[in-house]
């Protein structure tokens, strides 16, 4: 099953850059570290640095949507 592919995979969202949604930490290249929080919220995924899903951790769990902060 290993058929060459005559045009390459353009990159999908999952290879731009990473940035803290409150912040606007940068996540380090190749991806937001495991410690980062991933939340989906209108259908747009955002990630938040360690600090910001710690402070805002209830909010997350609540799948409250980031306007509300
Ligand atoms: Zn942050």
């Amino acid at each position: 099953m290993d058929q060459p592919t005559p045009h390459p995979t353009p990159p999908g969202p999952e290879a731009q850059p990473v940035a803290c949604a409150r912040c606007g930490a940068r996540a380090p290249e190749g991806g937001p570290p495991p410690t980062w929080t991933c939340s989906v919220e209108n259908g747009t995924r955002q990630y938040f640095c360690v600090d910001c899903a710690r402070a805002n951790l209830r909010a997350i769990e609540g799948r409250l949507d980031s306007a509300w902060w």
